[in-house]
């Protein structure tokens, strides 16, 4: 292998953003890795609604531009002043730039974790991007005071991928955990991964009534929203005085600018907006969460639910299912 050595390989991208039907799949030159990279064969992809954010322009990219914030497979290069990975490694990773859609590529070291023998490359494609969004979410982006077992937190879309590892994550922890979700299927499967109490928001678009029910008028400490538009005001109005609002996805449309005083008006409510990407910005944060994670997943408290699978060349069918909410837990493209 000289520094020069570059492959030609099947990567998903877009030249424009719009639907499904920009996801073209492209043969290119995949190079060597430069300081602090790494290159990985892919052998599974993880498939997350950020990428229909990256492909419709909410999150704009330059272009063109492939797409893809998730992967494992095995390393087949490290550039220079990569010491934590080494050729033939396996690999798992949640990373900016977009380029996970991909048979091979190269990406920042920073964020790739070697994936335990004991988690298969599927699992691990599955679980770096949501895993770690539901434990920065769930123990790291927390109420004045914290959580304590027994406290009630409201998390939406609970049967998605982010949702149903969350689920799992909060029964451990001892929460009581009502989970949203759009249709009774999908609340069933949020209660057997460990939510107290469900709510198909699609019937009942009040659940703020139907929280307060549950929590005897009190509300909630904490309300987990990755919907946004469609769930803002109800999430607002489901928290108990003090509480904290964590706005982390936008999956029905982007919140409107908000009116500060509305948080004095309900309670003195908190309110963030946070992103994994801040809380894996050095290695060590990266390696010390993937590692709790890890240990989550090989002593089974956490099960990876990976329930669509598809060869990369169908990414369009992908995206089509995951934007109409037909999809359940985590979904991937294999290579
Ligand atoms: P999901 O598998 O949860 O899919 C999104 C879900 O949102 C759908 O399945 C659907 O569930 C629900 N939804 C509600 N309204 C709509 C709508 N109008 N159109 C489409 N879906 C809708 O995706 P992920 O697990 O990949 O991610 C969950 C959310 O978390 C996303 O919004 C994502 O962007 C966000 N996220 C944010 C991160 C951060 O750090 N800020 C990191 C990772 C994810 P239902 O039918 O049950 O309503």
């Amino acid at each position: 292998m000289t520094s020069t050595w570059t492959s030609s390989e099947k990567v998903v991208r877009i030249d424009q953003v719009g639907g499904p039907e920009q996801l073209k799949l492209v043969s290119i030159e995949v190079g060597m890795p430069g300081p602090g990279e790494v290159r990985i064969r892919h052998k599974a992809c993880g498939l997350n609604f950020i990428d229909i954010y990256h492909r419709n322009g909410v999150y704009p990219l330059p272009m063109p531009h492939s797409l893809g914030m998730e992967g494992a497979g095995v390393v087949e290069a490290v550039g220079e002043g990569v010491t934590h990975l080494a050729v033939g490694d396996r690999a798992a990773y949640a990373s900016p730039p977009p380029g996970a859609y991909a048979t091979a590529r190269v990406l920042p070291a920073r964020s790739v974790c070697k994936l335990p023998d004991d988690i298969s490359f599927e699992t691990g494609a599955a679980m770096m991007l949501k895993g770690l969004t539901a434990q920065y979410l769930l123990r790291r982006t927390l109420p004045q005071g914290g959580l304590q077992a027994g406290d009630t937190v409201l998390f939406h879309a609970a049967a998605g991928g982010v949702g149903l590892i969350a689920c799992q994550w909060a029964k451990a922890l001892g929460l009581q955990l009502i989970g949203t979700a759009g249709s009774d299927e999908k609340c069933e499967l949020a209660r057997q991964a460990g939510a107290a109490h469900v709510i198909n928001y699609r019937s009942e678009p009040d659940f703020a009534t139907r929280v307060r029910e549950i929590t005897e008028g009190r509300g909630v400490k904490v309300v987990y929203d990755s919907v946004g538009a469609d769930t803002w005001e109800g999430s607002l109005n489901s928290l108990a005085p003090f509480g904290l609002m964590v706005s982390f996805g936008n999956a029905s449309g982007v919140v409107p600018p908000v009116n500060l005083g509305t948080l004095a008006a309900k309670g003195s409510l908190y309110l963030t907006r946070p992103t994994l990407f801040t809380h894996l910005a050095t290695r060590e944060a990266s390696q010390a969460m993937a590692d709790e994670l890890f240990a989550m997943v090989s002593r089974g408290t956490l099960r990876i639910p990976v329930e669509q699978r598809y060869p990369l060349a169908e990414v369009v069918q992908a995206h089509r299912d995951m934007e109409a909410r037909t999809t359940v837990g985590c979904g991937v493209l294999l290579t």
